[in-house]
């Protein structure tokens, strides 16, 4: 099965806005780009999906008529949803978000039960006041985005491999246009950088609850712009540093 990779690539690129990070925005993505596709390669995706565990959770209830449509757009955060699922294991270093040894490399479709978080994102480096960056870890989001579209591309790669890599690249493909996703800030007072935001917090004036800004960003606009109470608030300021914890990306 030869899906048109680039296809799909191009409509999720074209289609993804700057809400893309929850559970939400990932499928808005996803509707967005399933919509755009030609009948021929719905129907090749949907073939790709079946294979994946969950498929019959997706698309329980659902009348047949529109399964294949609610199965790519739930398929669409799976990759953040084996972050929580008992039958996978964490994986690399800090809190699983930087790669370690061979496997975080390997490509071998569902028998691989890593979470590989470290494929989310890519921490592109950034300093305001010259401070030396780190380059980025591999692999990582831009690595992987290249390994899948190659993948589904291929004539070789089983049926199984390309599932896995085609619910990676869905999902990915809406994670890299989040901005905290592909930059890291390295600066004298964070020399190590800032984990795409997840060292810096923010609050809305008055500031009675404070959060990172990495998950600041990652919320719909809608949130961000209401209050507890539901009124629109001023600008966000950036109120300091949150500690080395663990950290979601
Ligand atoms: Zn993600």
């Amino acid at each position: 099965m030869k899906v048109p990779v680039l296809t799909i690539m191009a409509i999720l690129c074209l289609t993804t806005n700057a809400v893309a990070w929850n559970e939400l925005g990932h499928m808005i993505v996803a509707a967005s780009a399933y919509d755009q596709l030609t009948p021929e390669v719905q129907q090749k995706v949907a073939n790709l999906l079946k294979l994946n565990p969950k498929y019959v959770t997706w698309v329980a209830g659902v009348p047949a008529k529109q399964k294949d449509r609610i199965a790519f757009l739930k398929a669409s955060f799976w990759a953040d949803d084996i972050k929580r699922e008992p039958t996978y294991m964490q994986d690399g270093t800090h809190n699983g978000n930087r790669p370690s040894g061979p496997t975080a490399s390997q490509n071998i479709g569902y028998a691989d039960k890593l979470q590989h978080k470290y494929w989310h994102f890519i921490d592109l480096p950034f300093s305001p006041d010259d401070t030396k960056p780190v380059e980025p870890a591999i692999p990582n989001v831009k690595t992987q985005l290249t390994l899948f579209g190659d993948m589904l591309k291929s004539a070789t790669a089983s049926n199984d491999v390309k599932s896995y890599d085609l619910l990676w690249l869905l999902h990915l493909m809406g994670d890299v246009h989040h901005p905290l996703h592909a930059i890291s800030r390295f600066s004298r007072t964070q020399p190590a950088g800032d984990e795409g935001g997840n060292l810096v917090l923010v609050c809305w004036k008055p500031c009675t609850k404070h959060e990172k800004l990495h998950k600041f960003w990652g919320r719909h606009p809608r949130d961000q712009h209401q209050s507890e109470h539901g009124h629109t608030q001023g600008e966000p300021v950036a109120t300091g540093r949150s500690s080395n914890g663990p950290h979601q990306r």
